[in-house]
């Protein structure tokens, strides 16, 4: 009998879900063409009525459902099942969101922080499945973190914990949609590889850049990387300085929680060869902490490969490293939050209508 579970990933632009079992092996994934912008309403029926054909699906074969768990954008209150922030899910705020699905599926979800999840996910099948200790930093169109500690999400005290692309990296930096200023998504997520493009282009430091934005009515971070592999000096610096950013943020990280390994994530870290030189840099300069435990063969920019270091098997070092599971990271920790949950033990319940 197969053990499987739900997974989905509710981002910024589209719905997917996934049914995922025990041994991590993905039976289905499905992306819907679920337009978020839709609203809330829309959302939450379609998601139900996907996840209900999938679970209906592997019941079929005597499957056992151990859960369904949702990822979403924005800061989550995990006691009362509220999206309390969303800047990706306008009209989602204070709203019963776990408690309308639940309704809706005759069966109780978990609801989590989709970067939280990303870090699960990373945590049980990418690059972090040999540590029990693991942060993850997801590159995106804003900037999500998750911290993971003895195999389990940290939550904090409502659930708000690991918002790591609102570290402060620069007092003075541009507004961010926190409230605050310089935070580290002003730097290194999509939107902000663009926002500085365009600032270079408007200052007149960036030729190159400008014809590229004017020939290409999708300009996107892409193209600024696609521009930065190809030499372009202005493009290159724009990723030294979202390196630079995540350095930072991450000396902090690392001088507070001495974790075995850090992993980017995200599609900005496509862009890996552009950014990560900065990253070791400032990290060498700024982490006496990291200086400490930085495998011996990393010299800045090229990352480390092992836990233990090769050259002295009983020291331990400290591995900043890419994320392995690409998009899917969020959707199959999803899937797993429910396996891990020992503390909510039900009964199986049956599904309306399944
Ligand atoms: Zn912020």
């Amino acid at each position: 009998m197969t053990t499987f579970a739900i997974g989905v990933d509710l981002g910024g632009t589209n719905l997917r879900i996934a049914a995922v079992d025990s041994n991590g092996r993905v039976l289905e994934k499905i992306t819907t063409g679920t337009q978020v912008v839709l609203g809330r309403d829309y959302v939450i029926v379609a998601m139900s009525n996907a996840i209900e054909a999938l679970v209906t699906k592997f019941r079929g074969g005597a499957g056992h459902l151990s859960g369904i768990g949702i990822g979403v954008p924005g800061i989550i209150e995990m006691q009362s099942g509220t999206v309390r922030q969303s800047p990706n899910l306008p009209g989602w705020e204070d709203y019963p969101v776990r408690a309308e699905i639940e309704r809706r599926l005759g069966t109780s979800v978990i609801l989590e922080n989709d970067a939280n999840a990303a870090a699960l996910g990373e945590k049980w099948l990418g690059a972090a499945s040999t540590v029990d200790d693991m942060c993850m930093i997801t590159l995106g169109t804003g900037v999500g973190g998750g911290v993971v500690l003895q195999g389990r999400i940290w939550h904090g005290m409502t659930g708000m914990a690991g918002e790591l692309g609102h570290i402060n990296v620069n007092p003075e930096g541009p507004p961010c949609g926190c409230g605050s200023r310089g935070c580290l998504e002003q730097y290194a997520s999509a939107t902000a590889i663009k926002r500085m493009a365009v600032e270079a282009v408007a200052n007149g430091q960036a030729p190159e850049l400008g014809r590229a934005m004017g020939a290409e009515p999708e300009f996107s971070s892409k193209v600024v990387y696609q521009m930065a592999v190809q030499g372009d000096e202005s493009a290159r610096a724009i990723f030294r300085r979202a390196g630079s950013a995540l350095g930072i943020a991450l000396a902090s990280l690392v001088n507070i929680f001495n974790l075995p390994m850090y992993v980017i994530g995200g599609g900005v870290s496509s862009a890996w060869e552009a950014f990560s030189p900065s990253i070791f840099t400032e990290l060498h300069e700024r982490s006496f902490v990291y200086r400490a435990t930085a495998p011996s063969q990393s010299t800045p920019g090229v990352q480390g490969t092992s836990i233990h270091d090769d050259a002295l098997p009983s020291r331990r070092t400290t591995i900043i490293t890419r994320a392995l599971l690409g998009s899917d990271a969020g959707l199959i920790g999803s899937a797993r939050l429910p396996m891990i949950a020992s503390d909510v033990k039900l009964p199986e319940q049956e599904l309306k209508g399944a």
